[in-house]
């Protein structure tokens, strides 16, 4: 049997076997098959962030705000968290808060995949269905009613402005990166949905060396197919959203996220999400100017929430 050291303990101590103890150190994988037309002094670098627990880079935001929420007993008397997510943060949520016994509450457009909505339903999260047509902002305003009018029940996690969120890849995300390039890496290239990524990370990047350059990117179109990232210009603007640290940012069309996605499963053998898709398309942009350079994006999720879309089947 294996032996626990520490069973019946409830806190937000780390038991080296818990859950919350495989949050992060996810690998880099170096993408060389789809990019064997780029000159070979350049190099471009994916972190497998479906590697973290809920199967997601949002494991590394939900396990610091669920920490600091435990540490300043927020959560204390059976209350629920809370917040509105498009799913992958929900996920995340549900994974660590049932393994912690903390019960998860959250507002979800009620168009989000089927997929996302039969595994919060498994993980037995209470969902309240948001507006369609509203999208992301339709969720956040039913999550900010919910906690203005149950304070007593809920604790508001508010991923968009929670500070915990970007801190989260400032202590994981940014070092991790820097180890594993041997501080090489020339270009950090994240996609922006509560833009904790870019922002967190990037500032880490950029405390070690100021020379990187850092580049955002965003659903070319306020109408797109881009789960879990915004079009920032249109979009309620995130509270912890800093415009000063990205150099450029791109705009990505959905159907050349599709075909990359695509060509990741069936050139890299890495079968993952639409959004990591985008981040290739951005980190291709960005390589294909550089005669030398180490571009380094984030994949944020694999590809299974995604099964029911139709984009998978098309040839090329
Ligand atoms: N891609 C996917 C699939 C996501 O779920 C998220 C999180 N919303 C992102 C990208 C963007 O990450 P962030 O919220 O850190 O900007």
């Amino acid at each position: 049997m294996v032996s626990q050291s520490l069973p019946h303990k409830k806190t937000a101590s780390l038991p080296a076997n818990s859950l919350a103890a495989v949050v992060g150190n996810t690998p880099l994988l170096e993408l060389k098959r789809i990019t064997a037309h780029l000159p070979s002094e350049v190099q471009i670098f994916a972190k497998a962030e479906w590697f973290n627990p809920g199967g997601s880079v949002k494991a590394r935001p939900a396990w610091g705000i669920i920490q600091t929420a435990l540490k300043a007993a927020a959560l204390a008397g059976g209350k629920h968290l809370l917040d509105s997510t498009s799913g992958n943060m929900g996920i995340a949520y549900a994974s660590l808060g049932a393994s912690l016994g903390i019960p998860v509450s959250l507002a979800i457009p009620s168009n989000a995949s089927p997929e996302r909505l039969t595994i919060l339903r498994a993980m037995g999260v209470e969902l309240t269905l948001s507006d369609p047509l509203e999208g992301s902002d339709g969720a956040i305003l039913v999550a900010q009613h919910m906690a203005t009018e149950r304070p007593e029940k809920y604790f508001y996690a508010d991923q968009y402005n929670n500070q915990e969120n970007w801190r989260a890849h400032y202590r994981t995300t940014g070092p991790e990166i820097w180890r594993q390039t041997a501080g090489e890496l020339t270009h950090f290239v994240a996609g922006l949905g509560t833009t904790g990524t870019v922002t967190g990370t990037g500032r880490y990047l950029l405390e070690q060396n100021p020379d990187i350059e850092i580049i955002a990117f965003e659903p070319d179109s306020p109408f797109h197919g881009l789960e879990g990232l915004k079009h920032i210009s249109s979009s309620i603007q995130p509270g912890i959203f800093d415009p000063t640290l990205a150099d450029r940012t791109l705009g990505i069309s959905t159907e050349t996220a599709h075909h990359l996605t695509r060509r990741l499963a069936r050139e890299e053998g890495l079968f993952v999400g639409v959004s990591s898709g985008a981040a290739l398309e951005a980190a291709m942009q960005v390589a294909g100017q550089l005669t030398a350079g180490v571009v380094v994006t984030v994949f944020p999720d694999a590809g299974y929430k995604y099964l029911s879309e139709k984009f998978w089947e098309l040839e090329s």
